[in-house]
């Protein structure tokens, strides 16, 4: 879900093309890190990410659940928490499901 980019840009702070780091979560961007000066552009993605978090667990329950289920702990931690704080009211959801499934079988 999270993924970082390398990518050659304009930098609008030290104004130089430079490299730059591109962090995405899904197909957004939330962040890019302009590796000469450090400077770090966040962007606000929670307005636009959120709604097609919620279609794709709509969509694909299962694929949703096998993210947090294979590494709960790097998919939450590598958000920032604004952007996670429904997602991991959704995960608690997730794993109370999974606890009641296991206590029945
Ligand atoms: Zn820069």
């Amino acid at each position: 879900m999270m993924a970082v980019q390398e990518s050659f840009l304009r930098c609008t702070v030290c104004e130089r093309d430079a490299e730059h780091e591109v962090v995405y979560a899904g197909r957004f961007v939330t962040q890019i890190v302009c590796v000469h000066c450090g400077a770090v552009t966040r962007l606000d993605v929670s307005e636009a990410y959120l709604p097609d978090l919620a279609d794709r667990i709509q969509t694909k329950p299962r694929r949703m659940a096998g993210v947090f289920r294979d590494d709960p702990a790097a998919s939450v931690t590598s958000f920032p928490g604004r952007v996670f704080s429904k997602p991991l009211r959704m995960l608690r959801e997730v794993r109370d499901v999974r606890r009641s499934r296991r206590r029945d079988g």
